[in-house]
């Protein structure tokens, strides 16, 4: 396990040109240099000195980020930030009380099994995916904790899929671990990406994903070809007729990689309107325990965008991450004349 002392080169590369404001959510919303990478790579060269240590005042400055990773895309150092964040929040809360509660919590014992009762109880309200034959497309599907917790997405998916030719495996997958990222619990992060890594021991074309957030976090350490739903919907040819006319627009969640897939997925949806609001691919606001620690702060970021979203005149705000779905659902309550706000595959299923 890395510790925060093998990064100082990387804190170092910081040029502390300040660009990673342009783009971070929460610096916009608070004008706090502490907020944004440059401002924290600051107090953690001071801890690395001696100067500083990495008390609860450094660790709350680590808490006030959504883990969108838009600063490490535009970094011109080329500096992994979140990375650096997830080393010195595991420094820090490995040795706290906070820290060990949430991290018994996060346990296999605790949080895995939770998710497996849920698995088991949820099973006969699961229509199994089948698609027909002759399968050509064999994809490895990754479920993700929403949807073990919840059936629906199963029988979203079964019906769009059932006359394609592709085959669903699935397989015993554990969380992708982007929660343990976040609150720093680096020791069960590998346990889950060692479980997962187990997972891909079969034959495969493609790693299926409906959540933009489990995907490019399965992607720091599997080394094997993604197909988002949307991806696969347009491989496939699928075309959609809805019985009336409606108008939609698209939130892109930060960890979505690729939304190539969605002007042509919209062209093959009769009587679907596609409008793009502004700043589309602005953060939504939720980011996990952002929401709960900086709750105000996440509150503004929503309402933001619900004003970009109503000033589309939506009938629907589509997108394809459950945490979004949280974060457009918290900025639109209360609102007059609120679109709703679905997951991909539950909207086009408002055609079959
Ligand atoms: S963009 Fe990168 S190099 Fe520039 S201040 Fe931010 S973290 Fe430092
Ligand atoms: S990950 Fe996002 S919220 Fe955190 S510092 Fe970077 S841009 Fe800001």
């Amino acid at each position: 396990m890395k510790k925060l002392n093998d990064f100082k080169n990387d804190i170092n590369k910081c040029s502390k040109c300040g660009l990673c404001q342009s783009v971070c959510p929460v610096y916009k919303e608070t004008g706090n240099d502490c907020a944004v990478s440059r401002g924290k790579f600051v107090m953690l060269d001071g801890v690395l000195k001696g100067d500083l240590k990495l008390n609860k005042n450094i660790n709350k400055y680590l808490d006030l980020c959504l883990k969108c990773g838009k600063c490490t895309d535009f970094c011109p150092s080329g500096i992994d930030v979140c990375k650096i964040f997830e080393t010195a929040k595991y420094q820090y809360a490995k040795n706290t009380l906070t820290g060990k509660i949430i991290f018994s919590l996060q346990s296999k014992l605790v949080f895995g099994n939770f998710i497996n009762f849920f698995k088991y109880i949820t099973k006969p309200f699961r229509k199994s995916i089948k698609g027909k034959s002759p399968k050509s497309l064999k994809l490895l599907y990754f479920k993700g904790c929403v949807n073990n917790l919840c059936p629906k997405n199963d029988n979203y998916l079964n019906k769009i899929l059932k006359n394609s030719d592709v085959e669903i495996i699935e397989k015993d997958f554990d969380c992708c671990g982007l929660p343990f990222l976040s609150s720093g619990n680096l020791d069960r992060f590998e346990q889950v990406k060692n479980h997962n890594l187990k997972m891909l021991d079969c034959d495969f074309d493609y790693i299926l994903t409906d959540c933009a957030s489990c995907e490019s976090t399965l992607k720091q350490y599997m080394n094997a070809k993604f197909i988002n739903i949307g991806e696969l919907i347009n491989l496939l040819g699928l075309k959609f007729t809805f019985p009336k006319p409606l108008k939609v627009t698209f939130h892109k969640p930060c960890h979505l990689e690729n939304d190539k897939f969605l002007i042509p997925l919209f062209n093959n949806c009769e009587n679907v309107k596609y409008i793009q609001m502004d700043a589309y691919d602005s953060c939504c606001g939720f980011g996990g325990e952002f929401s709960i620690k900086n709750h105000k702060i996440s509150k503004a970021i929503s309402d933001k965008k619900a004003e970009n979203i109503l000033k589309t005149g939506a009938d629907y705000v589509i997108t394809t991450c459950p945490g979004c779905i949280i974060g457009l659902k918290q900025g639109l309550a209360g609102r007059k004349n609120s679109p709703k706000v679905l997951g991909l595959t539950e909207f086009l299923n408002k055609s079959l």
